[in-house]
């Protein structure tokens, strides 16, 4: 398959190409060239396929034949090592929880696929590649975890100091060996405009990726969970409607790939905290990002997200049309906390910060009888400890993969400009 660059002045290129470089030359995110829905018939029986199997058949004409059957379905089957399960919390909303994963957050998927497409394709080569990835807290632990010891692989994490949680900040800190994190002075948008910078910087000899969710590796995977979901409910007859926790918009901008290719979705809501730059968008058709403001649901706050121009490209630029089956509300930390609190009270269910915004999403929606709600439940909650234990009358108990790192050392280097981050990468 191959791939476009969404600023349309840099050539075509490979699935491959397109992994290792990240951004295309002329800072455009690349998009593939075609997208053909899957069988009917495969629709219509997915509950008798095994997750490894729907995954396949999700991604295989994305990768097209620049990786072997084989060797793709063996990475699939150490990507998906985990359950993605629905967890009902109204008669009509369920939960659908994606951090069963390492670092206990969705992005594990998107991070242990492209680490392996990325291996396989570098491997024999003499040269090291250097994975820059700016990161809102998420992304950041997921990437070191996925990449952690893999063989001619650098990785470098930029992420803004004291915006993450202290969980987030462990797991991105302390692994040691092939990882180096960057604690830079700014917000999520400086680190993101840094690591944009340091692509086009003519000085820099070293191979830079990305592995933020631009990169089709990482953002790709993302179309298995709505799959994955849609295989447990299909047996409910009703309409199904997705509200995702929105950052960079990376998340349901692949569930969309997965409508395109076939799956029935009803609507999409893309749910924000008051980082509100597409919500606005909607109402007035202006598109005006502005810098980032920090929240309780910090993996959110994105002022400019990268990936709403590939929601665009799949609406042909129509507005009218993508209101037709996207909605997009923005929601405050006051509005938040209440909803953790009535969650719980409710159903007894503890939602992380980013999970209520969905929730809320899909209240503001309002459910029709025919349809039912599934919002995706993005991090556990012990990722947001302290806000979840401040708001709600529980006490998280610490799971293993979070025990393994929070009493280790942390180790960043300071960085307050650009200039800090090419000296580094210098070196
Ligand atoms: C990254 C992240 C998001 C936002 O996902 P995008 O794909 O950037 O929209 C939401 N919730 C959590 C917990 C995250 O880590």
């Amino acid at each position: 398959m191959n791939y476009y660059s969404l600023h349309h002045k840099s050539p075509n290129t490979s699935f491959k190409n397109a992994v290792i470089q990240g951004l295309a030359k002329d800072r455009g995110i690349y998009f593939p060239e075609n997208i053909t829905p899957l069988s009917k018939d495969f629709i219509a029986n997915i509950t008798g396929y095994t997750n490894h199997e729907i995954a396949y058949e999700a991604i295989k004409q994305f990768v097209g034949d620049e990786i072997p059957t084989k060797k793709l379905k063996e990475i699939i089957k150490e990507t998906i090592s985990f359950d993605f399960p629905l967890v009902k919390v109204d008669d009509n909303i369920a939960s659908l929880e994606l951090f069963h994963g390492p670092t206990m957050a969705f992005k594990d998927v998107g991070a242990k696929f492209m680490a392996q497409c990325l291996a396989y394709f570098n491997k024999g080569n003499e040269e090291e590649v250097t994975v820059l990835v700016a990161t809102s807290g998420d992304t950041g632990g997921a990437v070191a975890n996925g990449f952690l010891g893999a063989k001619g692989v650098n990785v470098v994490i930029l992420y803004p100091s004291g915006k993450v949680s202290n969980v987030q900040e462990k797991q991105l800190t302390t692994l040691g060996q092939n990882i180096t994190a960057l604690e830079v002075d700014g917000v999520f948008d400086d680190c993101q405009e840094m690591v944009k910078t340091a692509f086009l910087d003519e000085d820099i000899k070293r191979t830079l990726t990305s592995a933020n969710s631009i990169n089709i590796a990482r953002w790709l995977p993302q179309m298995f969970y709505f799959f994955f979901a849609y295989k447990e409910l299909q047996k409910t007859n009703k309409e199904l409607v997705f509200s995702v926790p929105s950052g960079n918009f990376g998340n349901i901008c692949a569930g969309i790939m997965a409508q395109k290719l076939g799956l029935p979705i009803k609507h999409f809501v893309a749910s924000t905290n008051i980082n509100d730059t597409v919500p606005n968008y909607l109402v007035d058709g202006v598109y005006n990002p502005k810098p980032s403001k920090a929240t309780i649901s910090n993996a959110m706050d994105v002022g400019n997200p990268s990936n709403f121009i590939r929601i665009r490209e799949l609406f042909n630029n129509d507005l009218e049309v993508l209101k037709s089956t996207f909605s997009s509300y923005s929601f405050s930390d006051e509005e938040t906390r209440e909803t953790m609190k009535k969650i719980y009270g409710d159903s007894g269910y503890v939602a992380d910060p980013h999970g209520a915004v969905g929730y809320l999403g899909l209240k503001k929606y309002g459910l029709k009888a025919n349809e039912f709600g599934v919002f995706l439940e993005t991090a556990h909650p012990v990722k947001f400890l302290d806000v979840v234990e401040e708001t709600l009358p529980v006490k998280v108990a610490i799971p293993a993969q979070i025990q393994k790192v929070i009493n280790n050392k942390k180790v960043a280097i300071k960085a307050s400009s650009y200039e800090d981050l090419k000296a580094f990468l210098m070196k």
